[in-house]
């Protein structure tokens, strides 16, 4: 499998992202928000971080990975494509290799990794969206520092049974 990222936050985005954040205030000029700035309302989740757009490409993965993100739906849209010909949909296997991209905003992008780098989430999906992580941290480590199981944003796992990764984290911080 492999993961692209096609599209990502420009600084137009960023300036355009900052300009809805002052309309309610009357400021109508168009700047490029420092890092400080981008940092503050990326923890804030204010609504103007759903206009930062990123789109995803996810070519070869199994079938059952993409069936477990379409399960997101907020701020977000799906394009898959399966590879095959197969006439018969019935036989369709769960490890069938499928394209799958996603148009999705920064707040769909946070929200679907607290529940897909959970490690209580299915192990393949979890390391596509790992991978995901990896991709953007190498263009966007800011965004990429938003990305984390809710098990971090919840002070512990809420999975039915626990992950332990927050438990582990804490552990491990103790003792350095
Ligand atoms: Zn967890």
């Amino acid at each position: 499998m492999e993961i692209e990222i096609l599209r990502s936050p420009t600084d137009d985005d960023w300036s355009r992202c900052l300009f809805l954040a002052r309309v309610t205030q009357g400021k109508d000029t168009m700047t490029v928000p420092s890092v400080e700035w981008r940092r503050k309302i990326l923890n804030a989740e204010h609504s103007p971080i759903r206009t930062l757009m990123y789109t995803i490409a996810m070519w070869q993965i199994p079938y059952f990975v993409s069936v477990h993100l379409v399960r997101h739906k907020f701020g977000v849209e799906h394009y898959v494509k399966s590879q095959r010909s197969n006439p018969d949909r019935g036989t369709e296997r769960q490890d069938a290799l499928v394209n799958h991209v996603m148009d999705l905003n920064v707040q769909s992008l946070i929200n679907i990794s607290r529940k897909r780098l959970c490690f209580k989430a299915d192990p393949v999906t979890r390391s596509v969206m790992e991978l995901i992580k990896q991709k953007i941290e190498d263009i966007d480590p800011l965004t990429a520092s938003f990305l984390e199981p809710e098990c971090i944003y919840r002070r512990g796992c809420h999975e039915f049974q626990s992950c332990g990764y927050y438990e582990q984290r804490s552990q491990n911080e103790r003792s350095l």
